[in-house]
């Protein structure tokens, strides 16, 4: 007899820089997968290997809850059969598609945005990393879309909390009585998770990713939470030290910002170039991301504020009466 509530973490491996991604099982009536893992061949076998060993087949799974929509979690999801439902926050919805008509939307929408932001007309780097990231991706529909506080059938001692930031569809599931929590992206050991730039959903206001985040993390704080099982890297049993660390190294990172743009006004892209040297040419969209974030929070802080110059975004800081 299988025990309720048996939690099966299985790492498969990813071409992402973030290295292999952990799914679990949790076996109960229904045999349920939290995330899917990027499509390759590689992290295929890899899941086939590691649940035969708990003797499951991928025809056993019922249903797949996501986490968020990236790539390294959802791509296996054209792997399984088509009676098992995908559940998850309706905004993984364009992504898990890949419509046509959403693909192009979204690259005409970072072309644009990113050449206000004073990138220069070289977006081929851009373009090659939306495809290299959609090629590891899915094709496929949600059966159930859930929001915060809403249940999933077999997880009824699982509360959903929304959480977004690194995503626009990120949740995370917890455990009202053993305070588990399976935290996707939320909050990671190893590494700062990165505020992500999105298309906007229903008007055309940018999205404020850091902002976003940062109330995510606020939410964790406030929960008991005893262990965090992430999708990347060790489980996490000091949350909130964790949350304080990362909000600490988020606020020395806008200083840092802040103390460019007082001595001129910068683009978004120059003030890119300045924080991250080494990276910004190849991870465009990454350090782009991180540093508008940044931005935003100085923006939202009241320390800087926001122009337009023959076209061009600027930001300057705001003159402080002391
Ligand atoms: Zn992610």
């Amino acid at each position: 007899m299988r025990t309720r509530r048996k939690i099966i973490p299985i790492s498969l491996p990813t071409p992402f820089p973030v290295g292999d991604v952990i799914v679990y099982v949790l076996l109960g009536e229904a045999v349920t997968l939290i995330d899917a893992g990027p499509k390759t061949k590689e992290a295929y076998e890899a899941l086939k290997g590691a649940l035969s060993r708990h003797g499951i087949s991928l025809l056993d799974i019922d249903q797949v809850i996501l986490t968020h929509h990236h790539a390294d979690h959802v791509g296996l999801l054209d792997d399984l059969p088509e009676r098992v439902r995908i559940i998850g926050h309706p905004n993984n919805e364009p992504y898990i598609n890949q419509k046509p008509e959403f693909i192009h939307k979204e690259l005409d929408y970072f072309y644009e945005l990113f050449q206000s932001f004073g990138v220069p007309e070289q977006l081929n780097e851009l373009v090659m990393e939306f495809r290299k990231i959609y090629r590891l991706s899915c094709h496929r529909p949600l059966t159930q879309a859930v929001k915060e506080g809403d249940r999933i059938e077999d997880l009824e001692d699982w509360d959903i909390y929304y959480t977004p930031g690194h995503a626009e569809s990120h949740i995370v599931l917890y455990h009202l009585g053993e305070h588990i929590m399976l935290g996707g992206d939320v909050l990671l050991k190893q590494t700062s998770s990165n505020p992500l730039l999105e298309v906007p959903k229903n008007n055309d206001i940018r999205s404020r990713p850091l902002l976003d985040y940062n109330k995510s993390l606020k939410k964790l704080a406030d929960l008991e939470i005893k262990t965090i099982l992430p999708g990347h890297g060790e489980p996490i049993d000091n949350v909130r030290q964790l949350v304080d660390n990362r909000l600490q190294k988020q606020q020395r990172r806008a200083e840092e910002v802040y103390h460019f743009l007082q001595k001129d006004a910068l683009t978004p892209y120059e003030v890119c170039q300045k924080l991250f040297p080494q990276k910004y040419e190849n991870e465009l969209f990454f350090t782009m991301s991180e540093t508008v974030g940044q931005l935003d929070d100085l923006e939202d802080r009241g320390k800087v504020e926001m122009f337009l110059h023959h076209g061009h975004v600027y930001y300057k800081a705001k003159r402080v009466e002391k």
